[in-house]
C-alpha cells in the first residue's frame, strides 16, 4: 500500500512546472490529483502523467484570482472524491520586472492578486473544508525571495515575503485542528519561468545556476519531494515552517 493511497491531493498551477511535478509526486505516492489552473490542454497532460504514475484525478479550469473559483475547486472535489487530504498552494507569477521606479498599480494588483490573496483565500476554503473532514496539510509556495530580493523583483519579492506571512498566521489560527501549514521556498528552479528570466536576463543555462554554492538551478522534482514530505506522516511535528531549498544559496 502506497504512503497517500486513497487520500486527494489539490494543486494549483497544476499545468506546468513545479505544479505538475508536484502532481506527479503526489500520484506516485497513490494519492488522486485535483488539478487547479487555467490552462486545459496543459493540465490534462498533467492528468495523463498522473495517470501514468498509477493514479488518477480531476481537472478543475480554476483562476486563482476569483474567489468563486477557489471556492468551486472544493466543492468539485468534494462531489467527486468526498475529501481533501494535502492542497499545495502553488500558482504564481513573475509579473513585470522593472525597477521601482516604474511599477504601476496594474502590476502591483496583478501580482499581489495572483501570488497573495489566491494563497489566502485558497487556505480559507481549504481550512474551513480541511476541518469539516479530519484535517490535512497546506503548502504554500513561496520563494527565496520571500526572504531576500532582486533589483527588479520589488513587487514580486514582497508578494513572495507576503506568502511566509500568511503561512503562519494560518498554522497558528489551526495548530489545533489537525491541520499543518508549511511553506516552500524554492531558489531558482528550471520552469517556463525561470526560463523567461533567464533569457530575457541573456543568461547561459551555466550562469543561471552559478548563483547557487551547487552549481546548477534545482530541478521540479526536487521541490516536489519536499512537498511530499511536509505532507507526510513523518512531518507532523512542523508547521509554520518555511523550509529553504536552494542549492546553498541562503547559506
Ligand atoms: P510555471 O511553469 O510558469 O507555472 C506557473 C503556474 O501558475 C502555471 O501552472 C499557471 O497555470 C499557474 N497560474 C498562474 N496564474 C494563474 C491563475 N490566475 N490562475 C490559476 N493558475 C495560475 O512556473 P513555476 O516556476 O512552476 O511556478 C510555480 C510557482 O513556483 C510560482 O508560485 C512561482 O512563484 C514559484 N517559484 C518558482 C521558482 C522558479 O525558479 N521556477 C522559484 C521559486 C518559486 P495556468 O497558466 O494554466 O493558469
Amino acid at each position: 500500500m502506497k504512503p497517500f493511497q486513497d487520500k486527494v491531493a489539490l494543486v494549483t498551477g497544476g499545468s506546468s512546472g513545479i505544479g505538475r511535478a508536484t502532481a506527479i509526486a503526489f500520484a506516485e505516492q497513490g494519492a488522486r490529483v485535483v488539478i487547479a489552473s487555467r490552462r486545459a490542454a496543459e493540465s490534462e497532460e498533467t492528468l495523463r502523467l498522473v495517470r501514468a504514475a498509477g493514479s488518477d484525478g480531476l481537472f478543475v479550469p480554476t483562476d486563482v484570482t476569483r474567489e468563486a473559483d477557489l471556492a468551486n475547486l472544493i466543492a468539485r472535489l468534494d462531489a467527486v472524491y468526498g475529501r481533501l487530504d494535502f492542497a499545495f498552494n502553488n500558482a504564481g507569477t513573475l509579473g513585470d520586472l522593472v525597477p521601482i521606479t516604474e511599477q504601476t498599480p496594474e502590476n502591483f494588483l496583478h501580482v499581489m492578486t495572483t501570488n497573495v490573496q489566491s494563497v489566502l483565500l485558497g487556505m480559507k476554503h481549504q481550512i474551513n473544508y480541511m476541518r469539516a473532514h479530519g484535517g490535512g496539510s497546506i503548502v504554500n509556495n513561496s520563494s527565496v525571495y520571500g526572504l531576500r530580493a532582486f533589483p527588479t523583483g520589488s513587487v514580486y519579492a514582497a508578494s513572495k515575503h507576503a506568502i511566509i506571512g500568511l503561512t503562519k498566521a494560518a498554522a497558528l489560527e489551526v495548530a489545533t485542528a489537525g491541520i499543518r501549514v508549511n511553506a516552500v521556498l524554492p531558489a531558482v528552479t528550471y520552469t517556463e519561468m525561470s526560463e523567461r528570466v533567464r533569457v530575457e536576463a541573456g543568461l547561459s543555462p551555466e550562469e543561471s545556476g552559478a548563483g547557487h554554492p551547487i552549481s546548477r538551478v534545482g530541478q521540479p522534482s526536487e521541490i516536489a519531494s519536499a512537498v511530499i514530505y511536509l505532507c507526510s506522516e513523518g512531518a507532523g511535528f512542523i508547521t509554520g515552517h518555511s523550509l529553504v531549498l536552494d542549492g546553498g544559496m541562503m547559506a
